[in-house]
């Protein structure tokens, strides 16, 4: 330390305690969080480095993580040095890890080149325990059904905003999953996601009404575990992801 430098302290133990908790207000014993390096930015051209504490699930250097449906390898290919491109009727894949509560971060593009409207432009997903969709879409400029639309809780909520960018860029999902949870078979707490897409909040803690279904309603009747596969969606388009990054998150208050 400089010897100019004034120290000051690092805490107190005279000061009230704090309601639901162990600690005084600006507690000197209270336990300093772990130091993480944060992640770097990404750009057009290239993703940015994961933070020190995440789990790398796709760096570009292959598909290791990621299984087919039948639980072969991943037969999506490798492009452009650091992506991997939906193969058309290839199905979807899934990681061979399962995830329970998470921060998800996913990069992903859609073909500049269109060929179709709504649901058929650009149309993958990514799948929080294999159960429930955060839609991935070319949604700029292209009209569908809001709880559809780019970054919509498929089905059952739009996004806050239309935050897409021009299809041939890259967009960016931070996904926040808190899992449900059931004990004897009934729902004790359900799904919530909140949602980032290129950096503007879509969902804010959004209560989840059950795994994502198509044209009917969504429901906890089935019970499943605390756990389950990260799955990216072969809806037929030629969706590019990249960078795509898990941190676990046990529990969501800070001790
Ligand atoms: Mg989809």
């Amino acid at each position: 330390m400089p010897s100019n430098m004034r120290e000051l302290p690092k805490g107190y133990s005279d000061t009230p305690v704090l309601p639901d908790s162990r600690w005084r207000v600006h507690d000197a014993d209270r336990p300093a969080p772990p130091v993480v390096t944060p992640p770097g930015f990404s750009t057009q051209e290239r993703p940015g480095n994961p933070p020190s504490d995440a789990t790398v699930l796709f760096d570009g250097g292959g598909l290791d993580a990621w299984a087919a449906r039948d639980g072969g390898a991943a037969a999506w290919p490798l492009v452009e040095g650091d992506a991997v491109e939906v193969a058309p009727g290839a199905g979807d894949i899934h990681t061979r890890a399962a995830f329970g509560s998470c921060q998800l971060h996913v990069e992903w593009r859609a073909p500049a080149e269109i060929r179709a409207d709504s649901q058929g432009r650009g149309n993958s997903g990514v799948f929080l325990l294999g159960l429930y969709e955060v839609q991935v879409l070319d949604g700029y400029d292209n009209p569908t059904y809001a709880d559809g639309l780019t970054a919509a809780i498929y089905g059952q909520y739009p996004p806050l905003v239309n935050a897409c960018v021009a299809p041939g860029a890259w967009h960016v999902f931070d996904i926040v999953f808190e899992a449900p949870a059931y004990a004897d078979g009934a729902l004790t707490s359900p799904a919530h996601m909140t949602v980032l897409h290129n950096g503007l909040l879509v969902h804010h803690r959004q209560r989840l009404q059950g795994p994502t279904a198509h044209r009917q309603l969504a429901s906890y009747d089935k019970p499943h575990g605390p756990t389950g596969p990260v799955v990216l969606q072969d809806h037929g388009d030629r969706v590019r992801f990249r960078n795509i990054w898990i941190r676990p998150i046990e529990r969501f208050a800070a001790a």
